[in-house]
C-alpha cells in the first residue's frame, strides 16, 4: 500500500472508521477519548483515512460472510396479496484465491487446518461500489477546509479561479488525490473513472500528476482517464493540448464541457471532439449542463456522428446531461430511445431539487446509467464525500417507494447493476470466478445498507484489502 503523506496522522482513521468500527479499528487509534479531552483537535487540514490496512494472503478463507439469497413474501390481512417484506440471507464461507472468488463454500464447511481464516463476523457482502464520475486530479480535499466562493458571471468566475488555484495546487496535487483515493476507499469504491483538466494552465501538468497516483494505487483502484478541457475546447483554444493528452497514452476517453455555452459553437465543438475520439480510437465522456434549447442538439448531433462512426458505439457517455429533467414524458422516451439503441450512457452526479432527472426512467427505458460523486470538495462544489451508495440513497429517496423491493434495486446504481439478488429474487452474485471486490458492512440486507448508510468496515479489491479491518478467525 501506499505511505501516508507527511502531515496526515492516525487520527484520520477516526474520521473513516468513527465509533461504530470494528474493534480491531479501535487498537489503531492513539486513544481518541483522551486525546480530545487532552488537546484541541487539529482543523487545519481535512481529516482523511489512513493508508495502511492489514495485508493478506494471496489465498485465504473469510467465513460468516452474510448472502443474501432471496426475497420473503408475506400476506398481510389489509392486502388484497402477498408483498415483498424482507430478504433473506445466508452465511456462508467464502474461499479466495489469485483476487477471485474461487469458492462459495456451506458455512458449516471444513476449512484446512493450516489454511488462513478471517472471520466476517456475520456482516452482510455487497459488490464494490463504482464511481464513474468524478475528478480525482483536482480538489481542496487533504488540504484545509474551502467553501464555494459566490459568483458574479457564472462559470467565468469559477474558470478564472481555476486560473489562480491550479498552479498553487499542482505541486500538492498527487498528495491531494492519494487523499481522495483514500476516502474513495473508506467509501467501499475501487473502480472508478475521473475526468482531468487539460487547459492552457495546468496544461498536461494534472494529467502527468494524475497517471503517476493512479499507478500508485493500480492495485487496489481499476480507473480510467477522461481528458477534460475544463476551460473550453474552442474557447481555451485546447484541442492541441487535448492531442498531445491523447499522445501521450493512458487517457480512456475524451471529455468536452457545454458546445454552446462555453464553446459558442456548438457544431464545430461537438465535431471537434468526435475527431479526437475517432483519431485516437477512444471514447468520449462529454459534460453537458445546459437547457434544453442547446443540449438537445448537442447530444443529438453526438449521436448522428455515432450512426457514421460506428465504434463510437457503446462508448460515448453523456456527463450530468440536465437537459433531461426539461423533456416531457414524451420526449424523454423518444430520447432514451435513441441512446439505447447507440448504447450511450448516462453519468450523473444525482442533483437535489428542482434539477432532479429522470434516471429511473431512463434505467429502466434500457439506457445505462452509472453515477459519481464529481467534485470532492472542490471550488465547484462543497459537497462531495465520495460515497456512491449515498447516491444510490438519493435515487432511492427521488424516484422510488421506501419498499424493500424498491430500495434493494436502487444499490444496482452504486454497483453497476451487479447486486446480490436480481429483479426476481434469484441469488445472482458472488458466484465462483467473480473478482473478489466486495465491501462488508454490518446491515442485514442491501435495502437495509441503501436506507442506513452503515460504515465499509472491511473493502477489498481483487482479494487485497484496501480499508478497514478483518480479524482473524479463533
Ligand atoms: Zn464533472
Amino acid at each position: 500500500m501506499d505511505n501516508p503523506p507527511s502531515g496526515l496522522s492516525r487520527r484520520g482513521f477516526v474520521g473513516a472508521v468513527g465509533a461504530g468500527g470494528l474493534a480491531v479499528g479501535a487498537s489503531l487509534m492513539s486513544h481518541p477519548g483522551r486525546a480530545a479531552a487532552a488537546s484541541v483537535i487539529d482543523v487545519s487540514t481535512v481529516t482523511t483515512p489512513i493508508s495502511n490496512v492489514q495485508t493478506l494472503p494471496n489465498a485465504y478463507y473469510l467465513t460468516n460472510v452474510r448472502f443474501e439469497t432471496g426475497f420473503v413474501e408475506e400476506k398481510k390481512p389489509w392486502l388484497d396479496t402477498p408483498v415483498i417484506a424482507h430478504t433473506k440471507t445466508e452465511l456462508k464461507t467464502l474461499r479466495i484465491a489469485n483476487g477471485a472468488v474461487a469458492d462459495v463454500l456451506e458455512a458449516k464447511s471444513a476449512v484446512p487446518p493450516d489454511a488462513a481464516v478471517y472471520d466476517a463476523q456475520g456482516q452482510l457482502m455487497l459488490p464494490t461500489f463504482r464511481d464513474m464520475h468524478i475528478h480525482l486530479d483536482k480538489s481542496f480535499y487533504g488540504g484545509p477546509w474551502e467553501a464555494t466562493l459566490p459568483t458574479q458571471h457564472g462559470r467565468a468566475d469559477r474558470v478564472a479561479q481555476e486560473q489562480e488555484l491550479l498552479p498553487r495546487l499542482l505541486p500538492v496535487a498527487e498528495e491531494r488525490t492519494a487523499a481522495m483515493i483514500r476516502l474513495m476507499h473508506s467509501q467501499g469504491t475501487t473502480v472508478c473513472r475521473s475526468h482531468c483538466n487539460v487547459d492552457p494552465v495546468s496544461k498536461l501538468g494534472n494529467l502527468e500528476h494524475l497517471k503517476a497516483s493512479l499507478d500508485r494505487f493500480k492495485d487496489s483502484l481499476d480507473s480510467k482517464i477522461i481528458i477534460f478541457p475544463q476551460h473550453g475546447l474552442l474557447a481555451s483554444d485546447s484541442a492541441g493540448l487535448m492531442r498531445e493528452a491523447l499522445r501521450s497514452g493512458g487517457v480512456s476517453y475524451v471529455g468536452g464541457v457545454d458546445p454552446t455555452s462555453f464553446d459558442h459553437a456548438m457544431e464545430k465543438s461537438v465535431d471537434t471532439t468526435v475527431q479526437l475520439a475517432i483519431d485516437f480510437n477512444v471514447g468520449i465522456d462529454i459534460h453537458v449542463h445546459e437547457p434544453r434549447g442547446t443540449a438537445i442538439p448537442a447530444f443529438h448531433r453526438i449521436m448522428d456522428h455515432m450512426e457514421k462512426n460506428k465504434q463510437l458505439q457503446g462508448n460515448v457517455t453523456f456527463s450530468h446531461a440536465y437537459a433531461f429533467a426539461e423533456l416531457s414524458k414524451d420526449e424523454l422516451k423518444d430520447m432514451a430511445a435513441r441512446m439505447k439503441a447507440l448504447d450511450v450512457t448516462l453519468a450523473s452526479a444525482v442533483p437535489l431539487g428542482k434539477g432532479a432527472m429522470p434516471l429511473r426512467e431512463l434505467h429502466e427505458a434500457g439506457v445505462k446509467v452509472i453515477c459519481g460523486t464529481d467534485s470532492v470538495m472542490d471550488w465547484w462544489n462543497s459537497f462531495g464525500n465520495g460515497d456512491i451508495l449515498q447516491k444510490a440513497q438519493e435515487i432511492a429517496r427521488l424516484q422510488y417507494s421506501s419498499t424493500e423491493y424498491d430500495i434493494s434495486r436502487t444499490l444496482g446504481y452504486a454497483t453497476g447493476f451487479v447486486t446480490p439478488l436480481d429483479n426476481q429474487g434469484g441469488q445472482a452474485w458472488p458466484k465462483a470466478g467473480d473478482a473478489a471486490s466486495f465491501n462488508l458492512l454490518p446491515a442485514s440486507c442491501s435495502a437495509e445498507a441503501v436506507a442506513r448508510l452503515p460504515l465499509r468496515n472491511a473493502v477489498f479489491h481483487k482479494g487485497r484489502l484496501v480499508h478497514g479491518a478483518v480479524p482473524k478467525a479463533v
